[in-house]
């Protein structure tokens, strides 16, 4: 999960960095107040979990608090790059005389961390990082020994930094162990004309399984640009992620639904999702599961594949039969079940007898049905394709 700028900006704040004084505001009015508070004069600076938003028009200097206002007005329900600004943040202008970048970032191919550093922070980066990579040092980091003086040292040497921001270099490691980030980055870290060294911008990566114990940040940053489906799935417990096809995929064990998701991709069909209801496999999370995919317009069948084995088929048939009373099916439902009581879950299935369930012994079996009742209906969505005009 990444926060958002006026987060790692307090995150910041309580390891000792220096930051701009700042305020937070969902409104134009609030941030003509803010702006009043701190001083008139601002930078006024769009809240959202992207970059470049200075190249964007969502980071304005504005000369008073009137100016903020108008300034907030413009950049509040600003679109950049796809996410909408609900929030702004009013900071204190600060009188720049040198831009630096730093980041620490968790390196998987290296299996190690990695500061990145550079002379040449601000929004060019990206350019300075592409066209002359020498420009930007990347020293590894020795887990085990983290960031102490020495190495911060030696970080500010090869990415030619000044020496004033050794101090900061350490305490950014102490907010990326202490606060369980992927990646900690400042851009700019800048010196003022009075020769301090202040984190400008700051962006923060929390690790998600380390979230249990992050809670501060718990449910508040997240809402706006989850995508609806997976953060309704989230709420309800349920490890789905969200995939751009049309046969939506519900599997018992992480393994088995991602050949699922192999197969059915081999039948001429896309999964429209991936989901592990796990060895669990009650009625309720079955019928959990069921309401998340079927709210997805853009499902046309679901096949349900489970291999039965502590949980037995014949209870994950009783919850599918269950979850069939207090779930309204609008969609084909193909059911595949083998191992443990796979005779009798199938039973439990042909009992309820179901007019959009229909069940396949095999998973190869069971794919090609669920893909062809998602191709047939998907003719008129126009998402299989123009050949079919036949039909009607
Ligand atoms: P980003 O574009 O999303 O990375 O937003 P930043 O917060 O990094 O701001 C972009 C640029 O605006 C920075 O690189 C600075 O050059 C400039 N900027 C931001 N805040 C200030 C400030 O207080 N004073 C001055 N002079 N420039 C600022
Ligand atoms: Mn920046």
């Amino acid at each position: 999960m990444d926060l958002y700028e006026h987060q790692a900006r307090e995150l910041f704040e309580e390891y000792g960095i220096l930051v701009p004084k700042a305020e937070v505001t969902d409104s134009p009015t609030g941030a003509r107040e803010s702006a009043r508070r701190l001083g008139g004069r601002v930078v006024v600076k769009a809240q959202v979990k992207t970059g470049g938003r200075g190249k964007a028009g969502g980071v304005k200097l504005a000369a008073d608090p009137a100016a903020a206002e108008l300034t907030a007005r413009q950049i509040l329900g600003m679109d950049i790059k796809g996410h909408t600004v609900h929030k702004v943040m009013l900071a204190q202008p600060v009188d720049i005389d040198g831009e630096f970048y730093v980041s620490y970032v968790l390196d998987r191919a290296s299996g190690s961390f990695l500061a990145i550093a550079s002379a040449e922070g601000g929004m060019e980066i990206e350019e300075v990082a592409a066209t002359r990579p020498e420009a930007v040092a990347r020293i590894p980091i020795d887990p085990a020994e983290g960031v102490t003086t020495a190495k911060a040292a030696q970080i500010a040497e090869a990415g030619g930094l000044p020496p004033q921001t050794v101090d900061v270099l350490v305490r950014l490691w102490q907010v990326l162990t202490r606060e369980d980030a992927l990646l900690v980055e400042v851009n700019p870290l800048v010196r003022t004309a009075q020769g301090q060294i202040l984190a400008l911008d700051g962006k923060v990566t929390l690790d998600d399984n380390a979230r249990f114990r992050q809670s501060r940040w718990g449910s508040e940053p997240t809402e706006h640009d989850e995508d609806p489906l997976e953060a309704a799935a989230a709420a309800k417990g349920l490890n789905y992620v969200k995939l751009d096809g049309e046969v939506g995929i519900i599997g018992n064990g992480a393994g088995l639904v991602m050949s699922t998701l192999d197969v059915v991709a081999g039948c001429s069909a896309r999964p429209a999702n991936f989901l592990d209801i796990g060895g669990g496999a009650s009625a309720q999370v079955m019928a959990d599961g069921l309401s998340v995919i079927l709210s997805d317009p853009a499902v046309k069948s679901v096949f349900v594949n489970v291999f039965g084995g502590i949980t037995a088929c014949d209870a994950v048939a009783d919850g599918i039969v269950q979850a069939l009373d207090s779930v309204h099916l609008t969609k084909p439902l193909v059911v595949r079940l083998d191992g443990n009581n796979a005779v009798r879950g199938r039973a439990i299935l042909d009992g309820r007898a179901h007019p959009l369930v229909q069940q396949a012994t095999t998973m190869d079996g069971a794919a090609r049905r669920a893909a062809a009742l998602a191709n047939a209906t998907a003719g008129s969505a126009g998402v299989a394709g123009t050949a079919s005009i036949s039909g009607s």
